[in-house]
C-alpha cells in the first residue's frame, strides 16, 4: 500500500512537473510564432511603402506644408526647357497643391554665366512671379548654397536633375527632391527616416 501511494504521488508530481515544464514552452512557442507573424506583417508594410502616393511623404515633415517652397536649380530649369514644360503648372500637377518656385541669386548668376544656350531658362528664372532669395556667399556655385539652405531650414523641396546634388540632398532627412522626368516632374521621398 505504501509503495502504491508513493508511486501514485510520484506519478502526480511527475505529471505536474511535466505540465509546468511543457506549459511555458508552449507559450514561448506561440509567442515566437506571433512575433514571426508580426515581423512578416511588418516586412509586408515596409514593402508596400513605395506604392503609396508620393504626396503622403509630406506627413513626415511637419514643416513642409502647402504652398510648397521649391528651390529650383540651373539644371532643373534647363531640363524644363528641353522637355517644353511650364514650370509652375507642372509643379502643381506634381504636388497636387500650390507651390512657390524660388530662384536664388547664385542660380540666377549661373544662368547668366552659361550664355545664349540657356537664354530661355534664364527668361523663365527671371519671371517676376517667382520668389527670389538673396545670397551672402561668394561665387556663383549654387550646389553648396542649396545644400546649406536645406540643412538650416527644413521648409524646402529641392528641384534638380543633377545627380551629385541629388545624392547630397538625399543624405539630409526631410528634404524631398523634385526632378524632371518624361513630360512631367517627379517628387522623390528620402530613403532614410525623415525628421518628425
Ligand atoms: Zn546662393
Amino acid at each position: 500500500m505504501t509503495l502504491d501511494c508513493t508511486y501514485m504521488e510520484n506519478t502526480i508530481i511527475g505529471t505536474c512537473n511535466q505540465l509546468a515544464y511543457n506549459y511555458p514552452r508552449k507559450k514561448n512557442q506561440d509567442k515566437g510564432e506571433v512575433e514571426a507573424k508580426k515581423k512578416a506583417k511588418g516586412n509586408e508594410i515596409v514593402r508596400e511603402i513605395p506604392q503609396v502616393s508620393s504626396s503622403l511623404f509630406f506627413q513626415y515633415n511637419t514643416a513642409l506644408t502647402p504652398p510648397y517652397s521649391v528651390l529650383v536649380d540651373t539644371n532643373f530649369l534647363s531640363h524644363t526647357v528641353q522637355s517644353k514644360l511650364e514650370l509652375l503648372t507642372t509643379m502643381m500637377d506634381c504636388l497636387y497643391s500650390k507651390c512657390s518656385p524660388i530662384i536664388t541669386d547664385c542660380v540666377m548668376a549661373e544662368l547668366e554665366k552659361l550664355g545664349p544656350k540657356y537664354r530661355i531658362a534664364l527668361r523663365i528664372a527671371r519671371d517676376e512671379r517667382w520668389e527670389r532669395l538673396k545670397c551672402q556667399h561668394k561665387g556663383v556655385y549654387a550646389d553648396d548654397c542649396l545644400v546649406d539652405r536645406v540643412m538650416k531650414h527644413k521648409i524646402y523641396i529641392v528641384a534638380t536633375n543633377d545627380r551629385d546634388l541629388k545624392r547630397r540632398i538625399r543624405k539630409i532627412p526631410g528634404v524631398p527632391i523634385m526632378s524632371v522626368a518624361r513630360g512631367k516632374y517627379l517628387i522623390e521621398r528620402l530613403p532614410d527616416a525623415p525628421e518628425k
